[in-house]
């Protein structure tokens, strides 16, 4: 059973992500120490109600100017000159771009072994958390230990549910005095997605285009599609490199892994590399005019088609049932 729990992650203008509620969830049943919360920047104090109502037992809001901008030098400085008196056993990251920026720096300053990705952690024996990650692109799974004294795990957003356990969390004066040198390189300029664009590695549906879309304007069928369902747009690296979509849509070893509980793959052949990143989906529905197309093989429900006759027929009726709703 761990000792107590250290949750980091970040916020932006207050606000979570889910994956933040359930890496709270999985921390308060990893033991009986005390799961503490630690965020960054201005409006940090803004996430209290969410994190109380999840459980934090503590929390930590490292809201001054330091704290500002993210520098992964900086924070990773300032948290594991704050470890030793916190004491966690368990710290964990979100496997966001973000954590995993930060807990491989983290894990560097305090030569702790770190295990990224997880899908599950449980309490082991002697203390040892027991973690399930993916392995060889996704094609297997592997239970590993950490064997450091402070052991660290990164979890992937969308896998483990996030149940509400109301606490009073005591707000820490716990302030490490980290010097400024220590903040070599500093995020200057945050650009957020354009027109209410649905972040991937979150979305619950995502509409996903491959080459089979066969020119940059037609992602205006998949945009459509997504809009009726209130689904995130995706697509696989091809189409990124070939510059017909945003290089954050691609999905994949090489791009964002996802875990929605239904992924659409229109156009997509369905290679190992692709797949990588589309494992965790509760539900693949694959669309493709080729019966062989290796998708098909993990397709839960196919439609052997041309895309471009079945997604507008799709699109009208899902627009037909939703209107019905
Ligand atoms: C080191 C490495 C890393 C990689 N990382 C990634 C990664 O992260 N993500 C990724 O996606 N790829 C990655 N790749 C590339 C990967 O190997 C494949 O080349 C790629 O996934 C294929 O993309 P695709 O399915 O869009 O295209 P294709 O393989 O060309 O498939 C297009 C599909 O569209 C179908 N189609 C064509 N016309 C229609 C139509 N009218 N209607 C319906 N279906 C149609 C075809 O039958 C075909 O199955 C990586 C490769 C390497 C070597």
């Amino acid at each position: 059973m761990a000792k107590g729990v250290l949750v980091i992650f970040d916020q932006n203008n207050g606000e979570i992500r889910h994956v933040v509620l359930e890496m709270l969830t999985v921390a308060r049943s990893l033991g009986d120490g005390p799961v503490t919360a630690l965020t960054f920047g201005k409006d940090a104090r803004n996430t209290l109600a969410k994190l109380a109502e999840y459980g934090a037992e503590q929390v930590l809001f490292w809201d001054g100017d330091a704290y500002a901008r993210y520098s992964s030098d900086g924070f990773a400085a300032a948290i594991a000159e704050a470890v030793p008196e916190l004491g966690p056993d368990v710290i964990l990251f979100p496997a966001t771009a973000w954590g995993k920026d930060l807990s491989a720096r983290l894990a560097g300053v305090l030569k702790a072994g770190l295990a990224t990705d997880c899908l599950h952690l449980e309490a082991g024996e002697d203390g040892r958390v027991k973690a399930v990650r993916p392995v060889y692109a996704g094609k297997a799974l592997a239970e590993v230990t950490v064997n450091t004294p402070v052991q660290m795990f990164s979890l992937r957003p969308n896998v483990n549910a996030a149940v509400p356990a109301p606490a009073t969390p005591e707000i820490l004066n716990i302030a490490p005095a980290v010097d400024s040198a220590a903040f070599q390189a500093v995020v200057v300029e945050r650009n957020e997605a354009q027109g209410g664009v649905l972040e991937l590695t979150e979305a619950d549906i995502i509409v996903s285009g491959g080459r089979g879309i066969k020119a940059p304007e037609n992602f205006k069928l998949l945009d459509d599609m997504a809009q009726a369902l209130g689904a995130a747009v995706g697509s696989s690296r091809p189409v990124a490199d070939e510059g017909w979509v945003p290089h954050s849509y691609h999905i994949g070893q090489t791009g964002k892994v996802v875990s929605p509980t239904v992924y659409f793959a229109v156009g997509i052949s369905g290679a190992i590399q692709h797949l990588a990143g589309i494992s965790g989906s509760k539900y693949i529905v694959a669309i493709n005019s080729d019966p062989e197309a290796p998708i098909f093989k993990v397709a839960n429900y196919g439609i052997v088609g041309d895309l471009f006759q079945v997604v507008p027929r799709l699109t009208e009726e899902i627009k037909t049932v939703k209107a019905q709703q």
